[in-house]
């Protein structure tokens, strides 16, 4: 009997009418003679409404207490999820994250999976049950409910494929797939009928928002074939693969774009051996990771150095930061929220020449400014004037002909 392994967004059951159509695709599949494991996130913008609540009680919950509380969103959905399949006449049984055996570290908010017991998930199965999952949750050794970071009941379902040796995971989500562009920016986007491991990890992290991160990093690790579909209708999605041949000599897969990061100028730092360390160092020693970086030699002795940092980690870092000027001597720190990055990303970027000109052409063309560059051998991004993103992200999607009509595209199929 094959195997399969469903995962279901929030929008995709977002409401009891949603969860009836989720239950009736389950069962259809089940009927089909597969056995099913099926993921679920928390109905629609459960999740947010959560967080809001605690908002109103503090500005800083103990994070045990958070994911106490943001964990409950997604054992609502597979209760109501497992009671519309019952009605449907099919054996099912919905487990949390802890009930199937999924062991985490103890990084509340964004716990890492460490090992899966899938021993429960195992006897249900041979049991002949449906076998509905909460997403997004784990509990430590010590018994303590943890969640996988935003977005991480896709983590809980590659992970499942992985430990049940699956080599394919479905993720239902609210768009027909992985697009060249955010359809909500760009009016003709194409949809991508595979898209490598690598390309979707870029995607992922640059703010297309359908997969999280970390479930692209598993999936290629363990070989698992992710097909990213809608749950509103049949229509075949897009591959998440070990891609050999490069689709269509497409040498840039897709634009994204994300406004996540903010952009700090330390000024007049001196310029001598060990200070990028000193800077980077005590950013490090907090875990703050640093994107894009130029140093600007100039005055001598005296440098500025520009980087840009995750939104989230701004407040630590202003902290670390005021003392590293203090103990350099730097002259000025600026911080500056209102920039985007725009980036490219492509797996034939490596062997095509003057993929990166076009693009500062397309924003050239477009009367838009770059603050700063970063590449890789898949990608280049720009960093921009947050207000100009969408005019950027448009004009570099017919730089380089990515829109439907212009690559007699499938975008409708
Ligand atoms: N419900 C969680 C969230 O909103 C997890 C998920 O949807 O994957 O982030
Ligand atoms: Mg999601």
């Amino acid at each position: 009997m094959g195997l399969t392994i469903q995962k279901y967004g929030g929008t995709s059951v977002a409401n009891t009418e949603r969860i009836n159509e989720v239950a009736k695709r389950i069962v259809e599949r089940k009927r089909a003679g597969e056995q099913v494991v099926a993921v679920v996130s928390a109905m629609g913008d459960t999740t947010d409404k959560l967080i809001g609540l605690s908002k109103e009680i503090t500005e800083s919950p103990p994070e045990r207490e958070y994911d106490m509380l943001i964990s409950t969103g997604e054992q609502i959905s597979v209760a109501l999820l497992a009671m519309a399949i019952n009605e449907l006449g099919e054996d099912v049984v919905s487990l949390t994250g802890s009930q199937v055996g999924i062991i985490t570290d103890d990084l509340h908010t964004k716990a890492k999976i460490l090992e899966i017991d899938a021993s429960r998930l195992e006897k249900e199965l041979a049991a002949d049950k449906i076998v509905v999952v909460a997403g997004f949750q784990g509990v430590t050794i010590n018994n303590d409910i943890t969640t996988l970071g935003r977005g991480g009941s896709d983590t809980t379902a590659v992970a499942l494929a992985a430990k049940l040796e699956a080599d394919l995971c479905e993720i239902y989500t609210d768009v027909n797939g992985i697009y060249t562009a955010d359809p909500r920016v760009v009016e003709n986007p194409t949809k991508l009928s595979e898209i490598s491991y690598d390309e979707m990890l870029e995607m992922a992290s640059l703010g297309a928002q359908v997969l999280q991160p970390r479930s692209v990093e598993f999936a290629k690790q363990y070989g698992i074939k992710l097909a990213v579909r809608s749950s509103f209708n049949r229509k075949s999605g897009t591959y998440v693969k070990e891609v050999e041949k490069l689709e269509e000599e497409m040498v840039v897969s897709g634009v994204a774009c994300s406004d996540e990061e903010v952009k700090i100028s330390l000024i007049g730092v001196p310029d001598r051996p060990g200070i990028a360390y000193h800077i980077f160092n005590a950013l490090a020693e907090s875990c703050i990771n640093v994107d894009m970086i130029i140093q600007n030699v100039h005055r001598g002795e005296i440098n500025d150095i520009t980087f840009t940092i995750d939104k989230e980690d701004l407040s630590q870092a202003k902290v670390i930061l005021a003392k590293v000027r203090e103990e350099l001597s730097i002259e000025d720190i600026v911080y500056d929220q209102e920039v985007a990055k725009v980036s490219i990303v492509g797996a034939g970027m490596v062997t095509n020449p003057g993929v990166a000109a076009d693009m500062f052409a397309a924003l050239a063309e477009a009367d838009i400014n770059i603050q700063m560059i970063s590449t890789s051998e898949i990608k280049v991004s720009c960093l921009i004037d947050k207000q100009e993103a969408e005019k950027a992200v448009r004009a570099i999607h017919s730089q380089f002909n990515l829109g439907s009509e212009a690559r007699k595209s499938d975008a409708n199929v």
